[in-house]
């Protein structure tokens, strides 16, 4: 493994008074640069990794720190201009071969991202929501929602609406244990799947007779 080439420029004051934190405009590419801080974890970058990585890796994080900043939730501490010499976040972290805590970076993985993006999307449409009842539903009933969510019945089997032969109601476990069985004889994924949610009675599950039929059938 080769060592990083390239040659940290001494900042001169090495025994900086340590006042306390001036938000610097600059970063200090030895430290991690997410949180500019000395702790006792090692620091890591990408292309301590391979060289081939390293481009990508620091754009997928530089990406994905530009999201957390549009989102808002970036430290105050954290000014995304910080990373920026110029020429975007990607092409300074790459230039100064920006090192950073593994903790550091995993505060903003893709899967952190993502669940903040859910969030933030939750919270948008909530407040989009409020602000139409607002306007314009004041006096008005509610704007019925419960279209969206009136849940159509379906066959438990195919899938679709009841048509013209109409559904049956699971009544009985005798159904559901064998349909169980046949689900299993057959390794019928999709089918266990369903099952798992729990037994057709409970589930109030639909079916076409028809459907049913043909799944004892094929099971034989
Ligand atoms: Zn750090
Ligand atoms: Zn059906």
């Amino acid at each position: 493994m080769s060592k990083s080439f390239k040659l940290v420029e001494p900042r001169g004051a090495e025994a900086a008074p340590s006042t306390s934190a001036q938000p610097a405009p600059e970063t200090d590419w030895p430290l991690c640069f997410i949180c500019q801080e000395t702790t006792p974890e090692s620091l890591t970058s990408p292309s301590q990794n391979t060289r081939q990585d390293k481009g990508s890796s620091y754009s997928i994080l530089a990406g994905h720190l530009r999201r957390f900043n549009e989102l808002g939730l970036l430290p105050n501490s954290f000014l995304l201009s910080r990373l920026d010499e110029g020429s975007g976040v990607e092409a300074a972290l790459s230039a100064n071969n920006a090192r950073y805590h593994k903790t550091c970076r995993l505060r903003y993985n893709k899967t952190k991202l993502d669940r903040a993006e859910k969030r933030h999307l939750k919270i948008g449409a909530d407040e989009e929501e409020e602000v139409v009842d607002r306007k314009r539903t004041r006096y008005l009933s509610r704007p019925s929602s419960t279209e969206t969510k009136h849940q159509e019945v379906k066959c438990f089997f195919c899938g679709e609406a009841p048509g013209s032969a109409g559904l049956h109601e699971a009544a009985t476990f005798q159904l559901d244990s064998r349909v169980r069985s046949c689900a299993l004889i057959m390794d019928d994924m999709d089918l266990l799947t369903q099952l798992n949610v729990g037994d057709m009675v409970a589930q109030e599950a639909k079916y076409h007779r028809n459907c049913l039929l043909n799944l004892y059938n094929r099971a034989r």
